[in-house]
């Protein structure tokens, strides 16, 4: 058993003037409140945080994380709350310790190979602490080196899975290599131990024989470089039994080339040397194209460099040899940890152009601290910056964007669950709609069934998905609304002329009336009643038999007449949802100038009236009968106005107003005077306008006209 002297020496080997107090004490309260627990093992429970800080202490890593090493499970499995931890040894321990807790308890599913990728995004988006990750990997490998203590074959085997799924990627992620390789052996062993009896049966087969063929290749390879004064160490190894099997499973390879399991590296002095190597490899053995692989010039994201070559060895077997220096062959098995290593201080010849940003960052900072202590201290990662991580109430992750809301994961698993949505609980409590979720939140949607989503929400939604679904909700319901309307309209109408609506509805008069009208169907048809885009009328005229009496149908073209001339006037002033022909009058009670804050109504079959926004008259009508509109830029239509002249009056007061009003282009409609006493007059001017500027401009030379006192829009 891993003592703390062990770990302390560890430590001091690489970090010679490491302060060990804060060690000390984490030692010393682990121990206490662990006191009494045991591990499947029978050891006592502390054997554990002991291994798990003497991993970290392997990787080189800071007081403080083998100190929150030998705290990490303090608040998952004793009484020891998170305050207590925070109060003894202070923010930074209780951090990290935090944050291992909070990936302990996530509700992982047992279906987790399907979304692994989301689950170890999630793991490194919630540690925004490396040293979180580095301490739950070594929390793992103890647990997996201990697994066969576990008496439950369904709990080894998901425990296995697990590892083999999440953590052991999370490893290769950041580089660790010796650690991923660790983790994967371990739990190959548990997730399918006949494969890994087979794997294991396949390599003792041979072993003589591949020891000598090792031995020849590496004779031969020492030979050709020790001729060209290229220092280099030779190494010949048996590849891990898991990525034999990986690579059978993915290649769809049989295991009959033994020579397939071994795996070669050279490691030289410096990058010439790589390079060189690599070209007498290459004189003595032909490569395969394909599998040249340079990582020295482009790293891998985790820094990971070295070449890789596949040749036709002596037998004319496929050899795979990997070729770096030493400094390369470090960071390859310490990864991300090893660019912190105290005694080797600066990391060299590093390129991190080709990498990751915060791995950047990291290189980056570490030229500014002096100890690996104040490097972790100030490393605070983020890797997903843009995500968030939550999950589903069966625990399955979702990534959605930063910002995102309920709304929104309402959205992401179902349409439907999206538009019913009526509340939300995030871990268990409930939140309002525009709450922003965060990585690790659990979300519980609430639905009502009919419940119909708000127009408000797209102020607040961030995923292209829910925004769209929001939209199309919107339409259809103007569609719907515009279609009940149009139906109501049309009753009326042929009410009044004595014909049946609903009944006629299905008829093919009714179809060929559409298509006279260029509609694709009847419902198009009456849509278009509804928004005001033709009338019930036209309709009725359409599909009226022809032997209908003369005079009704004359009757309703005299009806329609003066109407349709109206609407090609007004038509060029406003439009409604971007539709050119539909049938315009205007507000008389308010008379709106192009200009003016408008909004239309939908009238009983004579189209649409637009009132200026905020008219008296208009805010009586019906809100299910509003309907957006807008100006468009029109030329030579003039709009009446009214406008109301207070004066003193005098000799050709009444002459000066007309010619200023001529003089602005504008023209009087019609005026009524009202004489009051005190030789006011109070003047009723209706002009005709282009649009509100022109008003403007006609209102402001009124006003310069001498005993003029007040113009004033009515
Ligand atoms: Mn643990």
């Amino acid at each position: 058993m891993t003592r703390i002297t062990d770990i302390l020496d560890k430590l001091y080997e690489y970090y010679p003037d490491a302060d060990v107090d804060i060690i000390d004490r984490a030692y010393i309260y682990s121990a206490r409140v662990h006191a009494g627990q045991m591990r499947l093992s029978g050891e006592p429970y502390l054997s554990h945080p002991l291994e798990v800080a003497s991993l970290l202490a392997d990787m080189r890593l800071d007081p403080v994380s083998i100190a929150a090493g030998l705290l990490h499970d303090v608040v998952e499995d004793t009484h020891s709350g998170i305050d207590e931890i925070y109060n003894i040894f202070g923010n930074e321990i209780a951090h990290i310790v935090a944050g291992v807790t909070k990936i302990s308890v996530l509700p992982f599913s047992t279906d987790q190979q399907r979304h692994a990728e989301n689950i170890r995004k999630m793991i490194l988006a919630m540690a925004d602490d490396i040293r979180v990750i580095l301490i739950k990997l070594a929390d793992r490998l103890h647990n997996i080196r201990t697994l066969h203590y576990h008496k439950n074959p369904e709990k080894q085997h998901a425990i296995a899975q697990e590892t083999l799924d999440i953590y052991a990627p999370i490893a290769a992620r950041l580089g660790i290599y010796w650690l991923k390789n660790e983790l994967e052996e371990n739990a190959f062993y548990y997730a399918d131990p006949s494969e890994y009896q087979r794997m294991q049966d396949l390599v003792e087969k041979n072993r003589e024989e591949r020891q000598r063929y090792v031995t020849t290749v590496k004779t031969l390879i020492e030979e050709k470089l020790a001729e060209a004064d290229i220092p280099a160490e030779v190494l010949g190894r048996n590849k891990q039994y898991y990525s034999i099997y990986q690579k059978m499973m993915s290649q769809n390879l049989e295991f009959d080339e033994i020579y397939d399991i071994i795996a070669f590296r050279i490691i030289v002095e410096n990058v010439a040397q790589c390079y060189a190597a690599l070209g007498h490899v290459h004189a003595q053995w032909k490569p395969i194209p394909t599998k040249i692989k340079d990582y020295i010039a482009v790293p891998k994201p985790n820094m990971y460099q070295s070449l890789h070559t596949t040749v036709i060895g002596p037998y004319g077997e496929r050899m795979e040899i990997q070729i770096r220096t030493r400094q390369m062959d470090h960071v390859a098995k310490f990864g991300i940890a090893a660019h912190w290593s105290y005694k080797e201080g600066k990391t060299q010849g590093i390129n991190t152009e080709n990498t990751f940003a915060w791995i950047h960052n990291l290189v980056e900072n570490q030229k500014n601290f002096g100890n690996p202590e104040e490097f972790l201290e100030n490393v605070r990662i983020d890797l997903f910056p843009d995500e968030v991580f939550v999950f589903t109430p069966q625990g399955e992750v979702k990534s959605l964007p930063k910002g995102a809301t309920p709304v929104d994961f309402a959205y992401l698993i179902h349409t439907e669950v999206g538009n019913e949505c009526t509340g939300a609980k995030v871990n268990g409590r409930l939140v309002p709609l525009q709450y922003e979720l965060k990585t690790g939140d659990s979300v519980e949607i609430l639905t009502t069934k009919g419940h119909q989503p708000s127009k408000d929400w797209l102020n607040f939604v961030k995923t292209v998905k829910a925004k769209s679904r929001i939209r199309q909700w919107i339409r259809r319901q103007e569609k719907e609304r515009s279609l009940s309307l149009g139906r109501e309209l049309c009753e009326k109408a042929f009410r009044k002329h004595k014909m049946n609506f609903s009944a006629m509805i299905h008829t093919p008069e009714m179809e060929k009336a559409a298509e006279a009208f260029n509609f694709k169907s009847v419902d198009d048809l009456i849509i278009n009643v509804g928004i005001g885009k033709i009338t019930p009328l036209q309709i009725i005229r359409k599909i009226a038999p022809q032997t209908q009496e003369k005079k009704e149908s004359k009757l309703i073209d005299r009806l329609m007449r003066p109407r349709e001339r109206k609407r090609q006037e007004d038509a060029a002033g406003v439009s409604v949802h971007g539709m050119d022909d539909i049938l315009i009058r205007f507000g008389k009670c308010c008379n709106p100038v192009p200009g003016d804050p408008i909004t239309g109504y939908i009238t009983h079959g004579q189209g649409v009236t637009v009132h200026r926004s905020g008219c008296v008259n208009a805010l009586k009508l019906n809100p299910d009968r509003q309907i957006d509109v807008e100006w468009k830029t029109a030329e030579n239509s003039h709009f009446p106005v009214s406008l109301k002249i207070t004066a003193h009056d005098r000799v050709g007061l009444l002459a000066e107003i007309s010619t200023e009003i001529s003089k602005a282009e504008a023209n009087i409609h019609n005026v009524h005077l009202e004489n009051r006493e005190n030789k006011y007059i109070y003047g009723e001017f209706t002009i005709l306008v282009k649009d509100l500027a022109h008003l403007n401009k006609v209102m402001t030379q009124l006003k310069k006209i001498s005993t003029v006192q007040d113009v004033k829009r009515t």
